[in-house]
């Protein structure tokens, strides 16, 4: 029998999850209140209780939060903001629609996030605020960033898209990936930690004040029905999507274990392997394995092994083709070799808390074979 293994097992999660997604969903179309409705106030509310912060603003999804954020803190055009070079597009997007300038900060090649050691050196009178990405399930080290922006006076906007749940524990600060900078966003988009059957997304914060204004942003900027204060965007999470996130938000702790199991089976049997660079854990987070993203020796290994798995049914992607500076659409003249470098020989193998001890044994077979046959 011919394999097949996404990345992302979605109709396994549905099967799993039937009675109480159709109930849900069920209850919210007889409701009928499909904008702003119950599920979505609950939702926030349990979310925010989840994550321990104070407001959780819900919104139509990830790249929308960002753009809510960035609104909100009203910068003054042509303002930088330095973000990491090896990321998803988002951030760079949002950034150059509001007239605000990214500042591309190079990575770490072991644990694919920001060099925090390396931000100091790009502060410019213009540097308004920072935005790390906790890329792949794993935080950036937020306890240095905070003094840095502490010590600068910028904001931190923690791109938590990948890794909703993540726990940072470093010296003197505690607390949920998302939860430490003035504000954290989020994605719902279906094959994330915390996904939804559609658009989603999310704002934290602990201020009220960013809180009000954001609410308003999502929302037309309106601060009653029909009153418009600010610019706003119809940004809105669907009840029908909320219901759907209220049932899943329950499951979290328990799909973030699983994930974290299979993290360590991938690790455990790439260790001795040559050729296969696994992903660092740090100290002082947990990782809660959006991607388990691995590190070839060279390019042509990369892509090999991925035509060989490709072969084999296995599915595997390669997040990020191209760092943020070399995308035409954002680029610079900016040299950052680490970044650089990943994109050639990263690969990322199916995880998600359906994959099958089977299924996983099979992929850890043919990638051993491959490599071992190949890693000359
Ligand atoms: C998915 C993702 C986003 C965007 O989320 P959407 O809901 O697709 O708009 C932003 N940043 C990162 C790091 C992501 O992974």
């Amino acid at each position: 029998m011919l394999h097949s293994i996404p990345m992302v097992d979605l109709k396994a999660q549905y099967r799993r999850l039937k009675c109480e997604l159709d109930a849900a969903v069920l209850d919210a179309m007889a409701n009928a209140d499909y904008i702003q409705g119950n599920a979505v106030k609950l939702f926030e509310k349990e979310l925010a209780e989840t994550l321990n912060v104070k407001h959780v603003i819900s919104c139509a999804n990830g790249t929308d939060a960002l753009q809510i954020a960035f609104m909100a803190l009203n910068l003054p055009k042509g303002s930088e903001v330095i973000i990491p070079a090896f990321a998803y597009a988002a951030l760079a997007e949002v950034l150059h629609l509001l007239n605000l300038v990214p500042v591309y900060v190079d990575v770490d090649s072991e644990g694919y996030l920001m060099r925090v050691d390396h931000l100091e050196s790009l502060i410019t009178p213009k540097t308004k605020a920072i935005a790390p990405v906790h890329l792949f399930g794993e935080c950036v080290n937020m306890m240095p960033l905070l003094n840095l922006a502490e010590k600068h006076q910028l904001f931190v906007v923690e791109d938590t898209a990948q890794a909703i749940g993540a726990m940072y524990c470093g010296d003197g600060v505690f607390g949920f990936a998302g939860t430490l900078g003035h504000i954290g966003t989020t994605s719902f988009f279906p094959s994330k930690n915390l996904g939804c059957f559609g658009d989603g997304g999310a704002i934290f914060t602990n201020s009220d004040d960013l809180a009000v204004k954001m609410r308003m942003i999502a929302n037309h900027g309106q601060s009653q029905k029909y009153i418009h204060d600010v610019v706003g965007l119809n940004s809105r999470l669907d009840t029908l999507q909320a219901s759907v996130l209220r049932v899943k938000l329950n499951h979290l702790k328990t799909f973030t274990e699983a994930r974290q199991k299979i993290a360590q089976r991938y690790m455990d049997a790439f260790a001795d392997l040559q050729g296969v660079f696994v992903p660092q854990k740090t100290q002082y987070a947990t990782h809660v394995y959006h991607q388990f993203t691995i590190k070839l020796e060279s390019e042509t290994l990369r892509d090999g092994l991925k035509s060989y798995l490709n072969g084999e049914g296995i599915s595997t992607m390669v997040y990020y083709l191209l760092p943020l500076h070399k995308q035409k659409a954002y680029s610079t003249q900016d040299v950052l070799p680490l970044s650089e470098d990943l994109c050639k020989r990263v690969l990322s193998l199916p995880i998600c808390p359906e994959l099958t001890l089977e299924n996983q044994e099979l992929i850890i077979q043919k990638v051993k074979y491959f490599i071992q046959n190949n890693n000359k």
